[in-house]
């Protein structure tokens, strides 16, 4: 008998399946909006052009591959925490941020969760958006952390289910952790107002709640990256401590080179060196050390103003191109095709993914006759979506609400 006679299959992962059944269409006018990756007009992945002059400056420096410290290129780290908490951020002022260079987003998670798992003496359990990233129940659970929901979007609406979230954050068991998507709520498309995060900062203090942000979209969602960091910036205006992931996978198109950060802010310098020492011990038995390419690429990109301003124009290149794509897809809806329906959600929710309101068996009628692929619970990437396919897709759609 062998080893692993005993190992059962494990479901497979959702969106992959996505990617595999558009693979096996043969049909031409097939579209995948599965993927969560940027496209360009053509449907193509999209390499920055800032990322290309930053890997020129790397080939010609001729750089060494020796082993980065165990939380990374501090020349990246220092930069990406600026961008994040603003140049005038006071804990970046006065040194307390503790940060550490990640394997990415996901890496940040789990490194913050693996961190809090360990040292947050309060709780260990941490509130997710309902629903949110697939990935993030597995990566708090094996960290060590309890996962519970708070409610986050309503059906019917297809938006905010604010009076829910409140109610859920209010019940939350004191000094909770609670996740919260800086900017462009992924699955959902759907984020706060200011006045909303304002209101959501204020309870956190009231129940003593820890805030994590997530923040893998920084301008990804509407352009500008300052205004993206909106909620964290208040929250760390307003006072509290918080643990935030970074991901340059969408900002900088760096998806493959895993660069992201972790970081938590702390309340003095020797407050920090302690925090740091921990994490590190966190980090080193489980990487060692972060890899060194792409934190050069986005540590030469954000130091460079040259190249800090080409790049801030092409991330706002691709979050307009996704915005046109909603105006278009909402005006061919509407207007051109006078699809049953409300549809303004579309132009309303921000960054790569829109939840259309499809519902499992439309989503699935779309794949059999029309070769237009999603995730069941009718979410698309809307990069997926270019001049060449924009109004087919709307045509399939029309014709899968009838
Ligand atoms: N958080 C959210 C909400 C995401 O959507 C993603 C990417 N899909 C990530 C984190 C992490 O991505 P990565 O590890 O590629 O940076």
């Amino acid at each position: 008998l062998s080893t692993w006679s005993a190992v059962p299959a494990g479901p497979p992962d959702p969106i992959l399946g996505v990617t595999e059944a558009f693979k096996a269409d043969k049909d031409p006018r097939k579209i995948n909006l599965g993927v969560g990756a940027y496209r360009d007009e053509n449907g193509k992945p999209y390499v920055l052009p800032s990322v290309l002059k930053a890997e020129e400056i790397i080939t010609a420096s001729k750089a060494d591959k020796e082993y980065l410290p165990i939380t990374g290129l501090a020349d990246f780290t220092k930069l990406a925490a600026k961008l994040a908490y603003g140049a005038d951020s006071a804990p970046l002022q006065e040194g307390r941020i503790s940060s550490t260079q990640s394997i990415s987003g996901t890496g940040a998670l789990r490194i913050g969760g693996a961190f809090l798992a360990r040292h947050y003496p309060h709780s260990k359990t941490i509130f997710l958006p309902v629903p949110s990233w697939g990935n993030h129940t597995p990566v708090f659970r094996d960290s060590g952390l309890e996962v519970k929901g708070y409610r986050y979007f309503d059906k019917k609406t297809v938006g905010l289910d604010f009076a829910g979230l409140k109610e859920d954050l209010r019940n939350a068991p004191e000094k909770s952790i609670v996740l919260l998507h800086a900017c462009a709520h992924n699955p959902t498309g759907v984020d706060p107002t200011p006045e909303q995060w304002a209101e959501i900062s204020d309870i956190c203090k009231e129940r003593g709640l820890f805030p994590f942000f997530d923040m893998a979209y920084q301008g990804f969602a509407s352009g500008n990256t300052a205004r993206d960091a909106f909620a964290l910036r208040h929250f760390v205006k307003e006072g509290h401590q918080v643990a935030l992931a970074q991901s340059f996978a969408k900002n900088m198109g760096l998806y493959g080179e895993r660069v992201g950060l972790f970081s938590l802010t702390t309340s003095s310098p020797e407050e920090k060196a302690r925090v740091d020492s921990q994490v590190k011990i966190i980090v080193r038995p489980m990487y060692s050390n972060p890899p060194i390419h792409g934190a050069r690429i986005a540590g030469t990109i954000l130091g460079s103003p040259e190249l800090y301003t080409q790049w801030e124009s092409e991330v706002a290149g691709m979050a307009n191109r996704i915005i046109s794509m909603r105006d278009k897809l909402y005006d061919t809806l509407t207007h051109d095709l006078k699809t049953p329906g409300e549809w303004r959600h579309i132009k309303s929710q921000i960054g790569m993914f829109s939840f259309t309101g499809l519902t499992p068996p439309q989503t699935k009628a779309l794949a059999e006759k029309a070769h237009i692929y999603m995730t069941g619970d009718g979410r698309i990437s809307m990069a997926g979506l270019n001049g060449g396919n924009i109004v087919y897709f709307a045509e399939g759609v029309n014709a899968a609400v009838r």
